[in-house]
């Protein structure tokens, strides 16, 4: 299929002085997206938009949008394209044409990635590679805060006090979709649509994979990374 990205090498984008830093975060559930993300978040001048926290978010306050898109999540489904084009596209936009940002759970399908690149074109996709048997054991044992989107787990990073989120002592809560059936179906789900968008930034030259089990050890070469693209 052609499609209308333009090549970019990570070099002409480190070039282009004063251009937004536009990035996109992907890898399996709970591959540790969430957690990247908020120490880019910390470390850099970037907003992060999750398109599961915003999800989430709206299902708690129980919006229209959120009475839509319930019974997706609690499968483990996806949501269409169109309702998450427009959904994030009005993120973006209200960020302004200066802001950096990172994009993580969006784009999901070759669709979406499409949209964005006609949209908002991405220069940077970090792309996190954790083998499966250790997810399955990560996911057992998440705990997220759902008005922020901070995530804790048993055993590797706990809340100080069990089941409170550490900033605001409110309650942590277990993703209904984080049972090991829905993992499941999520896992083959992300294999199917959105391993092809991999293939797509592949393409395009604006790739970057870091392997590894746990977020610490990939944390400093994905710093390194980042830090070449912003400050
Ligand atoms: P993680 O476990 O790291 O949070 P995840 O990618 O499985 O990874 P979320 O990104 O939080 O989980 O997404 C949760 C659910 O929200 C998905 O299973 C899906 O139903 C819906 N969703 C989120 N982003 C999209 C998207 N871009 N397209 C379609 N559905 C989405
Ligand atoms: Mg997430």
């Amino acid at each position: 299929m052609m499609t209308s990205v333009t090549t970019v090498t990570s070099t002409s984008v480190r070039r282009a002085v004063g251009a937004a830093f536009r990035a996109v975060i992907l890898g399996a559930p709970a591959s540790g997206k969430g957690t990247v993300s908020s120490r880019i978040v910390k470390n850099f001048n970037v907003k992060h938009i999750s398109s599961g926290d915003i999800l989430r978010r709206h299902i708690m306050q129980k919006t229209e949008l959120g009475s839509e898109v319930k019974r997706y999540l609690d499968r483990g489904e996806l949501v269409p394209d169109e309702t998450m084009v427009a959904l994030i596209g009005k993120e973006v936009e209200s960020l302004g044409e200066t802001t950096n940002w990172l994009l993580d759970g969006f784009p999901r399908t070759v669709a979406q990635a499409d949209r964005l690149q006609q949209l908002y074109p991405v220069n940077l996709v970090i792309n996190l590679v954790v083998p499966h048997p250790v997810i399955l054991k990560r996911v057992e044992g998440r705990w997220v805060h759902l008005p922020s989107g901070r995530v804790y787990n048993i055993g590797f990073n706990a809340p100080k006090v069990p089941g409170k989120d550490d900033l605001t002592g409110e309650s942590l809560v277990q993703r209904p979709d984080d049972t090991p059936e829905v993992v499941g179906r999520r896992l083959k789900d992300y294999a199917k649509n959105t391993e092809p968008v991999i293939e797509y930034y592949k393409k395009s030259g604006i790739l970057q994979e870091f392997h590894g089990s746990t977020t610490d050890e990939m944390w400093p070469s994905i710093k390194d990374y980042v830090a070449q693209f912003v400050s």
